[in-house]
């Protein structure tokens, strides 16, 4: 495995760290959706330097980077605190990159690119989550193109963003995966109320109701029925950007902050602590790592990213836990940055995908348990 990038890709690297110098105080990436004007106005002039669309092909209006770069880019954005990477660049687009119809990617890819259009995914419903093959939002057809009737949660920022890429049942209930089937619906269309859902940390998730919705064809993406081997082609195409180690490497940054601000970086208790955290951080620079090398071997990386996920969530509340252990009762006063980073970690195992979940990924690939006896 390649720990080091190359002199090019080190540039770029300086070059993103430039570019974000000017956002150092934006704190996107936790507050997104309070932020949304600012953190848009960042992505528009990301669009303006292609970093949108990296490693998308030139022929879609892509700069036709590596991996490598897109490792960089969300590493340095995560550590910065600036964003968390935008669905529409990512899985919309290298879906319309893949499935869409000439149409719909002269239509949707320029705007995505530039930093102009946003989507939030609609895919989880309130009895659907892990087992999304559940799902019971439902598109009927019509003459001109579909009805669709259901309820959606826990859609992140969905009240900022324009579109919803939903998955909807277009199948019967039994044939589970197979009988769904992807839409781009507009989030303020007739029939659209997205409700903010409140959480311990802030507003960012939604729920979306969706009653008797009118979708043209054209706004179905990919075939009638085939959502599920194209949603899982388009997450396998950017594990490596998903939970980025900057993010990890910061967390730590703060805390050693913190600690030296109450006089308490000098302790012996302290200080063993602190080593084996930077252990950890470390760990999850590797997982990092490990997931970049797979996808850059051509490898099937899902149980490298799963695992990814399960240590670099646990190694953030590690860390919370950690402040709020040692750096004494101001670090759990409601609105504190240390009682922030811990409420936040705490949905983290969970979005994505929950650590048992991703723990059934790694013992099904990498052990070989099947989970049946
Ligand atoms: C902050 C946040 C943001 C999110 N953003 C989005 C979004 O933008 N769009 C979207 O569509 N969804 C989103 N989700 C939903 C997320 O994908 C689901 O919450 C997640 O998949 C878990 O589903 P669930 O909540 O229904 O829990 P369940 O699936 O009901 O799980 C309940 C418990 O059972 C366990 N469990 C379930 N199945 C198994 C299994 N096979 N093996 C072992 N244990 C299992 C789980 O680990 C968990 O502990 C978000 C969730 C959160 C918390």
């Amino acid at each position: 495995m390649n720990f080091r990038f190359s002199d090019e890709e080190e540039r770029f690297r300086a070059e993103v760290r430039e570019f974000l110098s000017g956002y150092r105080d934006l704190d996107g990436f936790f507050g997104q959706d309070e932020k949304w004007p600012e953190v848009k106005a960042m992505f528009r002039g990301m669009g303006d330097r292609g970093w949108l669309a990296l490693a998308w092909p030139k022929a879609f209006g892509g700069l036709e980077r590596g991996a490598a770069y897109e490792y960089i880019l969300w590493d340095e954005v995560a550590y910065a605190r600036a964003a968390r990477n935008p669905l529409s660049a990512g899985i919309v687009a290298r879906t319309l990159i893949r499935h869409g119809t000439d149409a719909q990617r002269e239509r949707w890819l320029p705007a995505i690119a530039s930093g102009e259009l946003h989507f939030s995914l609609g895919y989880s419903e309130p009895e659907a989550g892990s087992d999304l093959a559940s799902l019971r939002t439902r598109a009927e057809r019509t003459d001109d193109g579909y009805v669709i009737r259901g309820q959606k949660c826990w859609q992140s920022y969905a009240g900022k963003m324009d579109c919803l890429w939903l998955l909807a049942r277009t199948g019967t209930q039994e044939s589970r995966g197979a009988g769904t089937s992807l839409f781009v619906v507009g989030l303020s269309a007739d029939g659209v109320e997205v409700k903010p859902l409140p959480t311990m940390d802030t507003h960012q998730l939604y729920e979306v109701m969706l009653d008797d919705v009118r979708v043209p064809e054209h706004h179905r993406v990919g075939p009638e029925n085939g959502a599920w081997g194209i949603m899982g082609e388009a997450l396998a195409d950017e594990r490596h950007i998903q939970f980025p180690p900057g993010r990890v490497r910061r967390d730590l940054e703060e805390m050693l902050a913190w600690l030296a601000a109450e006089g308490r970086d000098g302790d012996p208790v302290v200080r063993a602590r602190l080593a084996e955290l930077a252990v950890r951080v470390l760990e999850t620079e590797m997982h990092g790592l490990r997931v970049l090398d797979a996808m850059q071997q051509g490898r099937d990386a899902a149980a490298a990213a799963a695992a990814n996920k399960v240590v670099h969530t646990l190694v953030c509340q590690e860390i919370a836990r950690a402040v709020l252990d040692l750096a004494g009762p101001e670090a759990i006063v409601h609105g504190s940055r240390p009682e922030m980073l811990w409420c936040q970690t705490m949905w983290e195992t969970i979005g994505g995908g929950t650590s048992e979940v991703m723990r059934g990924v790694v013992a099904k690939a990498e052990l070989g348990l099947s989970g049946r006896r």
